[in-house]
């Protein structure tokens, strides 16, 4: 038996530590079970098991373990102790962070007496009294005989609910309150439990409302698809990972479910990620009427004690054989995975930029499948470069879908040039004659009609006409965003919200107002001119108050016009909408980014893909001042291949991904000069470490300062054929270096690896 234990803690410290194991718990401790440990003075912590031995650590006076919080088995299984190393090798942070960002809080209770928090929930049912089987069977006849006849009711209700009239020595599960609903009054079941006749006892069960509508078996496939599905197979027999780009609306979700149930009929585990919790509705819906009670959804909004019983149950001895989730569901138990599906993979929400680790949900994906030896499917309408550059590579398997399901044609864009519209004194406002024609046109025909802003809000900007001013946050440095809801411009960095001024600060001039569109005003200037639709909007604001009930409603059409930001432009599934319009496509042609243009035309193609799923001759209208830009000569799904070759040309020309590997260095400070300082000896460093022409910067970001921390980065630029492993040591060393050297006096160092 080993003495000692190698433990992970939920500290931002880059390594493991050691405590000693007492003789009495020396029996349960193993890889991937949870202890209770003492740390500093007065702290206890949660701690995961990574491994035990017998070597006594020299230099200081090891703790023993306060106890062990796994008896039956441990919380993590050994894939995920491997995947967890693998994200804080590969993220540059502390297997601590891992740990918080995967165990929900009900699993680490740290600081709590006895280090339990989580406890499963119980619930009271009823069973039959122990006298009363006689000889195998109940017989309500002779136990009441003619009296009686509300508990003989009652009684009788209990038999069948738990089928004990047929199986006596084994009924079914059957709640008090389930019971209790069928009485008249309270009191005929107390009397019943009184007589000895029913007894209550308490019973675990779970906060998850098990699934009651009815099953289907999936849907026959097309021809088109089944030869997708024959290709993904075939891919599978040599590569792990296949990329299925198939065009908006071709039935990729129909899909996954056969793939899925092929996994689930062989015995195996499926996982499928979506970039969008707001998405998951919709899915789930359609994933629950063929898996029912097999499946869970699982992501970061849901309550923490759900987060633990789902947890606990892929560790038990029946896990589900499907979850759907958002990224963290990547970090979930999984004993027999067979198959991750990723879908609308291109999407940037797939990254988690912060807090540590800052991982990317798609890429972590691959390499979980690859520690239990299952597949990857990677799905996308609008595949990210990265993935497509796989795949033509040859790392990565791929299958093409060019047709929808229905045969509808995809949207045909509409470009109109919004500065010539403004000359011509033809613009209402934010939309365009052109917009407006077709909007009128499809409410006409009783059509529905998507509206996609970038920005949330009324107006993007606090200004004042006189001389320019622009109400900024204190905090961070950015310009306020207007908000008509609330009457307060809005830090959407930070999230503080200040009183408009009346009289301006800079020159005292009293006509400060709101300038450019934000979703509210969009909304707002909609239901102006088409009084008779009915208009919802929805993006982070709204969503507050239920984004369910306003995608249900648009999907059912009680709504007519749906005014959003990103959140509606993916994989949602409506059926009746003609007409998109994208306001001011020039805000998403244009961030300074080298992803710029592969980010616009996703996006671009996923708002038009929600049109037209249905009957072809939808359109989708984009609003430009650059009527001319490359990127809107290609929105067409065969014209991808062409568009992706010519920017990789560019991206291979200037060192970018996928022909390097970039790491961007973060240092943050509420002392400017602290910052500077420290970034500039770490990028010295760095130089010297990996060569000049490798390391750029430090600059100040677009946005340099937010939470009255200013910024400043380094990036770290490899060629591809640098190992990741080499670029680590470096950097963690360089890193090390700055702490010995004590350059990092409050300043914070972080690592983004891959950065989006
Ligand atoms: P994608 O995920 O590629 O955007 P979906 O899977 O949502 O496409 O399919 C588009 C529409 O076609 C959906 O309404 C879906 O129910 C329907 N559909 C797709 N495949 C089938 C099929 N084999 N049988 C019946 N309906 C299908
Ligand atoms: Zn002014
Ligand atoms: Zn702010």
């Amino acid at each position: 038996m080993s003495k000692y234990a190698e433990v992970i803690l939920p500290v931002p410290l880059n390594r493991y530590f050691t405590y000693s194991i007492p003789c009495s718990l020396e029996h349960l401790v193993m890889p991937g079970v949870r202890l209770y440990v003492p740390f500093g003075k007065t702290r206890r912590l949660t701690a995961i098991t990574v491994k035990t031995h017998d070597e006594k650590p020299s230099g200081y006076s090891v703790r023993e373990i306060l106890g062990v919080l796994d008896e039956v088995h441990p919380s993590l299984l050994p894939q995920q102790m491997k995947l967890f190393r693998w994200i804080s090798d590969y993220c540059l942070c502390s297997p601590g962070d891992v740990m918080k960002a995967a165990l929900p809080s009900g699993l680490r209770p740290d600081n709590s007496p006895s280090g339990h928090s989580f406890k499963p929930k119980t619930e009271l049912f009823v069973r039959p009294g122990h006298n009363l089987i006689i000889k195998g069977r109940i017989d309500p006849d002779s136990l009441f005989g003619n009296r009686a006849k509300a508990r003989k009711e009652l009684f009788c209700k209990y038999l069948e609910l738990s089928g004990a009239d047929i199986n006596p020595e084994s009924p079914g599960q059957v709640s008090r309150q389930s019971l209790a609903a069928f009485c008249k009054s309270p009191s005929v079941l107390q009397a019943l439990i009184d007589e000895g006749i029913l007894e209550c006892y308490e019973a675990e069960t779970g906060r998850l409302k098990p699934f009651t509508g009815k099953k289907r078996s999936p849907h026959a496939l097309s021809q088109v698809q089944q030869e997708a599905i024959d290709g993904i197979r075939n891919s599978f027999a040599s590569r792990n990972v296949c990329l299925l780009h198939g065009i908006t609306s071709c039935g990729k979700t129909e899909i996954y479910i056969h793939l899925i149930k092929e996994q689930i009929d062989k015995g195996r585990q499926v996982l499928y990620l979506l970039p969008e919790i707001a998405l998951t509705t919709q899915i789930m819906l359609r994933l629950q009427s063929v898996f029912g009670d097999d499946m869970t959804v699982y992501h970061s909004r849901c309550p923490d004690n759900v987060r633990a019983e789902i947890w606990n149950r892929q560790t038990g001895p029946e896990p589900y054989k499907l979850v759907l989730g958002a990224r963290s569901a990547v970090m979930l138990p999984f004993s027999n995975l067979g198959l991750v599906i990723v879908d609308e993979e291109h999407e940037p929400s797939f990254k988690q930029e912060d807090p540590a680790p800052r991982y990317h949900g798609r890429n972590t994906a691959i390499i979980l499948a690859d520690i239990c030896h299952a597949k990857t499917l990677l799905g996308s309408a609008t595949p990210s470069f990265e993935s497509y550059f796989n795949a033509l590579a040859g790392k990565y398997g791929m299958v093409t879908v060019s047709r929808r399901f229905r045969e509808t044609t995809l949207p045909a864009p509409l470009i109109v040039d919004v500065a010539e519209m403004k000359r011509k004194k033809y613009m209402n406002g934010i939309l365009s004659p052109q917009l407006n024609e077709k909007i009128s046109e499809a409410l006409g025909n009783g059509k529905q009609v998507i509206l996609f802003q970038n920005r949330r809000g009324y107006s993007q900007t606090v200004e004042c006409p006189d001389c320019g001013w622009v109400q900024k946050c204190d905090r961070c440095d950015v310009s306020l965003t207007f908000h008509k809801d609330s009457g307060m411009a809005v830090c959407h960095y930070c999230g503080r919200r200040y009183r408009i001024p009346v009289s301006c600060p800079s020159c005292g001039g009293k006509s400060i107002r709101g300038r450019g569109y934000g979703t509210e005003r969009i909304e707002e200037t909609i239901k102006d001119l088409f009084p008779k639709a009915r208009t919802a909007r929805l993006d982070l604001d709204s969503a507050k108050t239920g984004y369910e009930t306003i995608l249900s409603d648009f999907q059912n059409g009680r709504t007519d016009i749906l005014v959003g930001t990103q959140m509606i432009s993916k994989g949602l599934d409506f059926e009746n909408v003609s007409v998109v319009g994208i306001l001011q496509a020039d805000s998403i042609m244009s961030y300074p980014d080298f992803r710029a243009t592969e980010r616009a035309y996703q996006l671009i193609m996923q708002v038009a893909g929600r049109a037209g799923r249905k009957e072809s001759g939808a359109v989708v209208v984009i609003q430009t001042r650059q009527p001319e830009a490359r990127i809107l000569k290609m929105l067409s799904f065969g014209d991808w291949k062409s568009y992706f070759t010519e920017q990789m040309t560019e991206r291979r020309l200037f060192n970018y991904p996928p022909y390097s590997r970039l790491v961007s260095v973060i240092l943050k400070s509420t002392s400017i000069d602290r910052v500077e300082k420290a970034s500039v000896a770490m990028a010295e460093k760095l130089s010297g470490l990996f060569g000049r022409e490798t390391v750029l910067g430090p600059d100040a970001p677009q946005i340099s300062r937010i939470q009255s921390r200013h910024i400043r980065t380094i990036l770290v630029k490899n060629p591809i054929e640098t190992p990741v492993r080499y670029t680590r040591a470096l950097l963690l060393q360089a890193a090390r270096e700055m702490e010995e050297e004590e350059r990092l006096n409050g300043v914070t160092l972080s690592f983004d690896a891959d950065p989006q």
